[in-house]
């Protein structure tokens, strides 16, 4: 894409504010258009670098592997909000390690004696661990600087951007209506925030597809508690037995958070389908539209591998 040509981003979540980012500081003019300003899904995530409830693999595998590199770089920045963090992804039945893990700083698998009761394979690895309001905050200063612009607006059509010579879609769950998509389906998730008793370390269990999740995520003086993983379902109303169910799973493994403060409930719809959406679409009144959603349960970890790709498409 040439320096000096406008483009409008639609959605200020994870994927539309690194995309905004790296369009900005690649010299193009840019302006954000977005309901919520940042995304209510990205704020709820975690979140932790890995890939989970997204496809396709080679894809993914690759997105992931650059945002990881720059999530690594991040991480020298306390403001970003990103810490490389080391800790426990452990299982009740499986044998195998994550693939994902494996090549992670620090990996090894767990003596019997460091896994929690009921566990029976576990394995230790350092990976960046990302507060998201701070890190989405970190992003709009960002772009702010790199002299891109934000609009706090819905759009009932992506005709409604004004002028623009490519609008990049990063409506998330909302291409669902917007396009429409009718590929796109909610995972509901749910965390509870905590305050932090003293945990440096982080802690997940590889659940594969249950709709309980256990994982807890230390932001310094904050612990994100998970989760749920409610296929179809949308909503973002809190719900309470849902919260009593994360607290009693990860104070089971990890007794300081019985006793631990609620600060806040989070709760967001992994915007999923079948395989991520990256690749750019000529309507027929000539307009370039360049789509970058339905990232699942994985649209951090995505974030600078799908941002980036978009800036290599030809796209005028
Ligand atoms: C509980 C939970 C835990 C998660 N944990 C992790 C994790 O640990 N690691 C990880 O990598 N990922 C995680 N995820 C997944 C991740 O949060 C999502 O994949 C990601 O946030 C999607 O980002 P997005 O920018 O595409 O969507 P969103 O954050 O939903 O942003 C969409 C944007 O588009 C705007 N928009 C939509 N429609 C319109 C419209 N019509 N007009 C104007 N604006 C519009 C919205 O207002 C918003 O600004 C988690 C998700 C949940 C819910």
């Amino acid at each position: 894409m040439a320096a000096g040509e406008r483009v409008v981003v639609v959605g200020a979540g994870v994927a539309g504010l690194t995309t905004a980012v790296v369009l900005a500081e690649a010299g193009v003019s840019v302006h954000v258009i977005a309901e919520e300003v940042p995304g209510v899904t990205s704020l709820a995530a975690g979140a932790m670098w890995g890939p989970y409830l997204v496809e396709p693999k080679d894809k993914v595998d690759q997105w992931g592997q650059r945002s990881l590199e720059i999530f690594r770089e991040l991480a020298e920045d306390p403001s970003s909000g990103v810490r490389l963090t080391s800790g426990i992804e452990a299982s009740r039945t499986a044998e195998t390690p994550p693939d994902w893990a494996t090549t992670l700083p620090g990996f090894r698998p767990c003596e019997r004696a460091e896994l929690p009761v009921g566990f029976s394979a576990g394995y230790r690895f350092t990976v960046p661990l990302i507060d998201m309001p701070t890190y989405l905050g970190y992003l709009l200063r960002r772009l702010d600087a790199a002299g891109g612009t934000v609009e706090r607006r819905r759009l009932a059509s992506l005709a409604d951007t004004g002028p623009a010579t490519v609008i990049v879609n990063c409506t998330g769950l909302g291409a669902k209506d917007l396009l429409p998509d009718p590929d796109l389906r909610p995972i509901r998730g749910q965390h509870v925030v905590v305050s932090n008793p003293g945990l440096t370390e982080f802690f997940s269990e590889d659940t594969g597809l249950s709709p309980d999740l256990l994982c807890f995520y230390p932001h310094g003086d904050t612990v994100v508690l998970g989760g749920t993983a409610i296929d179809g379902e949308g909503g973002l109303a809190p719900d309470d037995k849902a919260a009593v169910g994360i607290l009693a799973r990860c104070a089971e493994v990890e007794p300081r958070l019985a006793s631990a403060s609620v600060l806040a409930h989070r709760i967001g719809a992994r915007p999923t389908r079948a395989t991520v959406r990256v690749e750019a679409d000529r309507r027929e009144d000539g307009a370039v539209v360049v789509h970058n959603y339905g990232h699942g349960g994985a649209g951090v970890t995505l974030s600078w591998g799908c941002a980036e790709e978009l800036t290599v498409l030809d796209l005028l």
